[in-house]
């Protein structure tokens, strides 16, 4: 037995190893935002391993346009900056961890969310517990939306159709890149799939503040639940503008990364909704506090996902299914990757319903091991 530097009371088990992989996984079919193309989505698979034999998994799904951390810079993050913090210590003692990592290396936001979603992996599994439970989840199912790129108005069609008639009853669809093609883009898809499915605009950073105004009045006759990112992420003052002259809710994104920005967001009153994403703020640990500021500034919370496979929307889909505030998931970027790492277990699918595993911790029980390479 020893102490936590908090107090808490630790066992013994100590993290004897780290390794870190590179997955290369190909996407469906190429998928576009306002701010880029990507074909392959190249994730960090992290393994930390404890000398007790339990084994926490972890994923990064690095985005250089978002985070500014590519594959390369996550891998050397985690190898040169994270491993040597972690080896030797008590991975039950995440919290003291994390604080010491994030006083380590400044930034690298998917790194340390690979880190703190396998330190929960053990976490979860020294207490025989499903992370969602030890977390104090009620549930164990959480209703997904499903994303649509962008492409042409008649293709985005045909797509919100086939995901419709695969049982998805919320579309999320990316715009951002022409005004008038976007509002093409929103009346096409709502023309395809009728009333009774729910359509998210996100736009990406795509729009001037006044191009945002224009625009969401024009697609605010489609029926639109919310916009997400209309304008540039450093650009509150532009937020709070387009919020305060429209009347569908806005979601943050991409303005907000860690708890300090939740917070700067709540004071400039630039947004309804933040969209939590564990690559953007470091983790679940991180994630639990956005979403107390969020309760307490009476704001909704969204949680979304980068390109992570099975393994990282698991653990994402854990936090999710505990948080009651999370009103709205996109958690879906698995679904839209034709590889997955995941062999057994971790979250699955059913029409648009996620089920969260059973079993202790993330509940990964097989990784495909010709899918991961040794980095
Ligand atoms: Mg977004």
């Amino acid at each position: 037995m020893r102490l936590c530097e908090n107090g808490l009371v630790g066992d013994s088990m100590r993290i004897v190893d780290v390794k870190v992989f590179v997955a290369e996984l190909e996407y469906f079919e190429p998928f576009t935002i306002a701010l880029g193309t990507s074909t392959i989505s190249r994730n960090v698979v992290v393994r930390i391993l404890t000398d007790e034999g339990i084994v926490g998994w972890g994923e990064a799904s690095p985005s250089r346009r978002i985070t500014g951390e590519t594959v390369e810079s996550t891998i050397y993050a985690v190898k040169n900056y994270l491993k040597p913090v972690l080896v030797g210590k008590d991975p039950i003692c995440v919290n003291d961890i994390l604080k010491e990592i994030d006083k380590n290396l400044q930034g690298h936001s998917s790194a340390k969310a690979a880190v703190d979603m396998a330190l929960y992996d053990i976490l979860g599994k020294n207490f025989n517990l499903p992370l969602c439970k030890l977390l104090g989840s009620s549930k164990n199912i959480i209703v997904t939306d499903i994303t649509i790129g962008i492409k042409s108005p008649k293709e985005m069609a045909k797509s919100a159709i086939e995901f419709v008639d695969r049982g998805f009853r919320t579309l999320k669809i990316k715009v951002g890149t022409d005004p008038l093609e976007d509002v093409e883009r929103v009346k096409a898809v709502r023309d395809a799939v009728g009333d009774k499915i729910i359509i998210r605009v996100d736009a990406n950073q795509g729009w001037t503040p006044k191009q945002a105004v224009k625009t969401i009045k024009k697609i605010e006759k489609y029926g639109i639940e919310l916009v997400e990112q209309p304008v540039p992420w450093w650009d509150l003052d532009g937020m709070a503008f387009v919020r305060e002259n429209v009347d569908t809710p806005i979601a943050a994104d991409e303005s907000v990364h860690s708890p300090v920005d939740a917070l700067r967001l709540v004071k400039s009153k630039a947004a309804d909704i933040i969209n939590i994403k564990l690559m953007k703020c470091g983790g679940i640990n991180k994630a639990l506090k956005i979403a107390n500021i969020a309760e307490a500034a009476d704001i909704e919370l969204m949680i979304g996902c980068m390109g992570e496979s099975t393994l990282g929307i698991t653990g994402a889909a854990h936090f999710a299914a505990a948080i009651d505030l999370i009103k709205y998931i996109d958690l879906d970027s698995d679904l839209l990757l034709k590889d997955n790492i995941v062999v057994e277990g971790g979250v699955t699918i059913s029409r648009d319903m996620r089920s969260l595993p059973s079993d202790s911790g993330l509940g990964i029980k097989k990784i495909a091991q010709n899918l991961i390479k040794d980095a």
